[in-house]
């Protein structure tokens, strides 16, 4: 198949990805952060993550990645499409359940309160699952063995390093009701774990 699909799939897929997370991003400047644990690291992982956001987009517009191309084929394809739009929705749906409380790293904002209904009923980290969705999504369009899982290995190093410390930063923020909330649901995929 030529690659150019696969090209058009990823240049719509960061185009909504952006356009969902940018009116969070503006409105969260204007609201004050009371609590943050943007540590060194956190600031590093980020860094990270911004810098693979942009390796799919050099690969569309530059061949410095076409050592490591392969065929393009219509099941990884379909497949990739699919976790595409499962995960934008997801992104979507829990920035919206999130609102004024959404942050891009971990702080406690301003009257901040503690949210579990919506996407954030089952499991305590939608946005997480969306961003592993879009990140496997990414993996199974692009046909070449370093772009392709370019945003899956930052992610899931950031997730692995920050889940905890958010936990117990919201246990700190919101006590029994946030320790309640654990045992009633799962973090990342629903009824599993
Ligand atoms: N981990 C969540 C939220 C990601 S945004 C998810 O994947 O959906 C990160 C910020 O969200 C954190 O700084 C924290 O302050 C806030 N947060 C996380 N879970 C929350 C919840 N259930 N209710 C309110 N704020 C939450």
């Amino acid at each position: 198949m030529n690659p150019w699909i696969a090209k058009a799939v990823i240049l719509a897929a960061s185009l909504a990805l952006i356009a969902i997370r940018a009116p969070h991003g503006h409105r969260s400047r204007s609201i004050k952060v009371v609590k943050s644990r943007k540590g060194t690291l956190e600031i590093v992982l980020l860094s990270l993550m911004w810098i693979a956001f942009f390796v799919p987009l050099i690969w569309i517009a530059a061949p410095a990645f076409s050592f490591a191309e392969y065929p393009l084929r219509a099941g990884p394809l379909v497949a990739g499409i699919v976790c595409f739009a499962a995960g934008l929705w997801l992104f979507f749906r829990s920035h919206a359940d999130l609102g004024t409380n959404w942050s891009i790293t971990l702080e406690v904002r301003d009257q901040h309160q503690l949210i579990t209904h919506g996407v954030y009923r089952r499991i305590r980290h939608p946005m997480y699952t969306a961003f592993f969705l879009y990140s496997i999504g990414q993996a199974l369009v692009i046909p070449n063995w370093v772009v392709g899982p370019s945003y899956l290995v930052p992610f899931m190093i950031l997730f692995a390093c920050r889940v905890g410390a958010e936990e117990r930063m919201m246990v700190e923020q919101f006590g029994d009701a946030y320790t309640a909330y654990v045992t009633r649901s799962k973090r990342l995929v629903p009824g599993i774990w």
